[in-house]
């Protein structure tokens, strides 16, 4: 190592959080991190660690009292040792007067009445046994570090109002430093030291701990007081997320943000990074660092005061135990005195307000547990003073969602879904923030899971949150963790030439790619558990693909009178025990000539039965049953629950069998179909699960049918589906029911990458800044994107290799605001007039729902064939 003097003055803090410190290859990444930070910058290296994981919550047990404490003692005591062996140290060299000291706390007179000294000498336990067994195994692996006990340089500081609890575990320290206090740290002998986070010193002298996750605050504190030139938080995950990566894993990584914002991320419930700890490091212009210490090389995220500012949604943070206190008052509110009256008694118990609501007669707060001290007892306390001047509810435990991000007043017609999400739970409260930068939701706390995955989601496709702004957002979570799989390059970039020449005989045209519908219908045909596969025609029957697919041993799936004729009429040597009809609130003359033409008809009411006994009578019949949800790519193709129209309710199913039975038919076969783009392979294996326990009860069925709904990949971002996972839990629900043959029916799977559909841009006008590209068809030849906001890739075919240098929304000639293909779309700034613009992934749902509105030409449509 470079000789620099360790007077130096130049500084860099790394902090490491528990599970950086709970294993021994992790003591040699920050052994090499701070001895690489140390030469790289010429600078000396403090590193602040917490405590091993799991350590501090045995000590919260410990110094709340816990009945076992003895036990949990003997237990941490074993688990330190285990360590040190696994470090080859010496434990009783290394630990020996350590761990006699906390065994001697257990049995302290003072935890008989759990003193809050006490509980801070306790709790502050952890940070002292790792960090002395970490500068042993640096010191040993030949590294110069010297060990510091923090309290000796963080005092605690006392703020107005404050109560003994957060005076002694809930600290803040003194902000500044002392001329001494410098010279002292920089007199330090050795070049790197270590010490602890978490703790500091009480003015009597004792200890006091920072809260919760207060190391990352430590940490800032030192490099505030040292003028470092960075502070690095080093943790489990790789930076800060849009949202916790471990209950979202599509969240992106943050890579740079301002101080603002990251406060903002962090004090609404993003635990990797402690509230207090932006504020000095902000102060004295400190940039701070995540990053990730199983994964070193990742950029993680940077926070300073340069970071450019993008309008747009940021981050989705939850935090759990929030109580709402709800005061209504007995005359007005708006009395005067009223409000300081209600706060001074909050003041009084030493509780900090969150959030407030209020309306005519009611002023509802919300206390963040941790920032305070929320007992049961501490609230009836506070309840009994607040009754004196108005009626009070307390509600518990809540959850605060909270959207951060800069610009929340100006996204606010972005956020439909995302109310529409809510809508569906009980929001106690919502509140906007004064300086613009958070809007939180609080519903009950088991509403809320599994709710951020899904608002995530929709603060993507609503625009709300500007993924594509790359100064800002990284790559997700889950390609961090487990790499993602890319979708293959789509057919089309090997045909330009051909679909330009048809393109040059008329647009708008369809053209669907032969070999691509193969490859998918032969993959399906390659997974073991399916017995039967039907292609639902619906999604395209253009005659060459309805011949293919029977040629690759597909039945068909049809769910109309008209659907069953074409198929007939174009293949009329189909045996019809191939075909299913499947309809939706068909006409009784559709069934009788379906049974007519000896198709497998399937039910999904007891009406039908009831209403035409003689349609059914000595028929064999496949049941539709709706599970009670649906699932799918949008609220409009989800085919299941109350709202749906699809299915007999599974309370009905015994009815409609005895029913059956009366007439002589038989339910051979049972079927759900929950919704269409359904991305998780469990939600089959889930349905097929349900659909063997109802049909063990029916008795006469041969055949399950989960339905389609199998999703294609339409972004870059999305992966594609993964069908071997989706088939090994099909296996598994198969060898749970042998006794029946397994049928699936997808569409849009078989056919969507296969088509395009060819457009001409007609021309290309400027409005108030926006640039729009009209083309000569739009929501008739393809209406997904009108009807379900869907997202289709649109390129310029006749300009592919140039660069999308331009921003454009992509327009039809329909008169309906709704007629756009794709909003703020990256395309070549040169398009122009007569350029020919395909729009990707168009094969399924494309032509089958094209139509003449505005009296417009249908579109063609061609095969391509090898
Ligand atoms: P340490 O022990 O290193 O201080 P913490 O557990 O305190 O680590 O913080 C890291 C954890 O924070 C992550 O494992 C993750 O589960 C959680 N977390 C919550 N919200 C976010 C977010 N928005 N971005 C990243 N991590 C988050
Ligand atoms: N021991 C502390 C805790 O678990 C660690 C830290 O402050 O980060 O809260
Ligand atoms: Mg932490």
């Amino acid at each position: 190592m470079s000789p620099a003097s360790p007077a130096s003055d130049r500084w860099i803090v790394l902090k490491f959080g528990g599970t950086s410190v709970s294993r021994r290859h992790r003591w040699d990444t920050i052994g090499r991190l701070s001895k690489r930070r140390a030469e790289e910058n010429d600078a000396r290296v403090l590193v602040v660690v917490s405590a091993l994981s799991g350590v501090t919550n045995e000590l919260t047990a410990i110094a709340d009292g816990a009945a076992d404490s003895m036990e949990r003692v003997g237990k941490l005591e074993q688990r330190h040792r285990e360590f040190l062996a696994e470090l080859e140290l010496d434990a009783d060299a290394v630990l020996g007067e350590r761990l006699s000291i906390l065994r001697a706390l257990a049995t302290d007179p003072r935890a008989v009445e759990r003193t809050l000294p006490w509980q801070a000498e306790v709790l502050g336990q952890g940070e002292l046994l790792s960090s002395t067994l970490g500068a042993a195994y640096l010191r040993a692996s030949g590294l110069d570090f010297g060990w510091m006990d923090a309290r000796n340089w963080l005092q605690a500081a006392v703020l107005p109002n404050q109560n003994a609890w957060a005076q002694r575990l809930s600290v803040s320290c003194s902000p500044l430093a002392s001329a001494e206090w410098g010279e002292g740290f920089r007199q330090q002998p050795a070049r790197m030291l270590l010490t602890q986070g978490f703790i500091a010193r009480h003015r009597d002298g004792d200890t006091a701990i920072l809260g919760r996750g207060g190391s990352d605050t430590s940490a800032a504190y030192f490099g505030a007081l040292l003028g470092a030139q960075r502070v690095e938080i080093w943790t489990d995950v790789p930076g800060m997320f849009s949202a916790n990566p471990r209950e979202v894993p599509d969240a992106r990584l943050l890579t740079r943000l301002d101080y603002a914002e990251a406060q903002e991320i962090a004090t609404t419930g993003a635990k990797v990074l402690h509230p207090r700890s932006i504020k000095p490091c902000r102060d004295a212009g400190v940039p701070m660092a995540i990053l990730d210490t199983e994964r070193p090389e990742l950029p993680g995220t940077s926070i300073d005061g340069n970071a450019v500012t993008v309008p747009g949604v940021k981050a989705i943070s939850r935090r759990n135990g929030i109580v709402l206190v709800s005061m209504e008052s007995v005359g007005m509110w708006q009395q005067v005195g009223f409000l300081a009256d209600v706060f001074e008694r909050f003041k009084r118990h030493g509780l900090s307000v969150d959030l407030i609501g209020s309306s005519e007669t009611n002023v509802t707060v919300s206390l963040d547990p941790s920032e305070n001290l929320v007992t049961t007892n501490v609230l009836a306390a506070l309840s009994a003073d607040l009754t004196e001047i108005c009626r009070v509810k307390v509600i518990a435990p809540c959850s605060a969602i909270t959207l951060v991000g800069r610009g929340m007043r100006s996204l606010l017609h972005k956020l439909s879904d995302v109310w529409a999400t809510f809508g569906r739970e009980r929001v106690h409260m919502i509140s906007q923030s004064s300086n613009d930068l958070n809007l939180t939701f609080v519903i009950d706390e088991v509403d809320a899971d599994g709710l951020l995955p899904v608002l995530h989601a929709a603060l993507i496709d609503s625009g709300a949150m500007p993924v594509e702004e790359t100064s800002v957002f990284g790559p997700r979570w889950r390609e961090i963790a487990n790499g993602i799989r890319k979708r293959e390059t789509p057919w089309w970039h090997g045909e330009r030439a051909r679909l330009l020449a048809m393109a040059e005989a008329g647009t708008p045209r369809y053209a669907y790619h032969l070999p691509t519908v193969r490859a998918r219908a032969q993959a399906l045909n390659a997974l073991a558990p399916i017995d039967q596969r039907y292609y639902a025609i619906k999604a395209n029957s253009h005659p060459a693909i309805l011949q293919l697919l029977v040629e690759e041993g597909f039945g068909l799936e049809c769910v109309s009178l008209g659907e069953l004729q074409r198929v007939f009429e174009i293949i009329p040597e189909l045996s019809p025990r191939r075909v299913l009809f499947t309809p939706s609130f068909a006409p009784r003359a559709e069934y009788e000539a379906a049974y007519g033409l000896g198709v497998t008809v399937t039910l999904d009411n007891v009406e039908s039965l009831q209403r035409w006994p003689e349609v059914f009578r000595g028929r064999d019949l496949w049941l539709r049953v709706d599970l009670g949800r649906g699932d799918g790519h949008h609220e409009k193709v989800r085919t299941g629950g109350k709202d749906s129209k699809f299915g007999l309710p599974v309370a009905k199913v015994e009815t409609f069998v005895a029913l059956a039975r009366g007439l002589g038919a038989n339910v051979i076969g049972l079927h759900a179909h929950l919704g269409s783009g359904v991305e998780t392979p469990q939600h089959w294996k889930q349905v097929c699960d349900e659909l063997g326990g109802i049909a063990e009860r029916i008795g006469s069925v041969e055949v399950i049918d989960i339905g389609g709904g199998l999703p294609i990949p339409y972004t870059e971002d999305d992966e594609p589906f993964d069908l071997e996972a989706w088939g090994a839990g099909l296996s598994e629900i198969k060898a749970a029911y042998p006794g029946y043959r397994l049928a699936i029916e997808p569409g849009r799977y078989l056919v969507a990458e296969a088509g395009v559909l060819l457009l001409t841009a007609t021309q290309v006008v400027e409005k108030d800044g926006v640039r729009r590209v009209g083309l000569d068809a739009g929501m008739n030849a393809l209406i997904r994107p009108a009807l379900y906001d869907a997202w289709h890739d649109i390129l310029n075919l006749s300009r592919l290799d140039d660069a999308n240098d331009g921003v454009f929304d992509v327009v039809g000639p329909i008169c309906e605001s709704s007629d756009v293909l794709g909003k703020r779309r990256r395309l070549p700034d040169a398009t122009s007039d007569g350029d020919v613009v395909l729009i990707a992934d168009a094969g399924a749902y494309g032509f089958a729902m094209a139509n003449a509105y505005n009296l417009r030409a249908l579109p063609k449509e061609e095969v391509l064939d090898v």
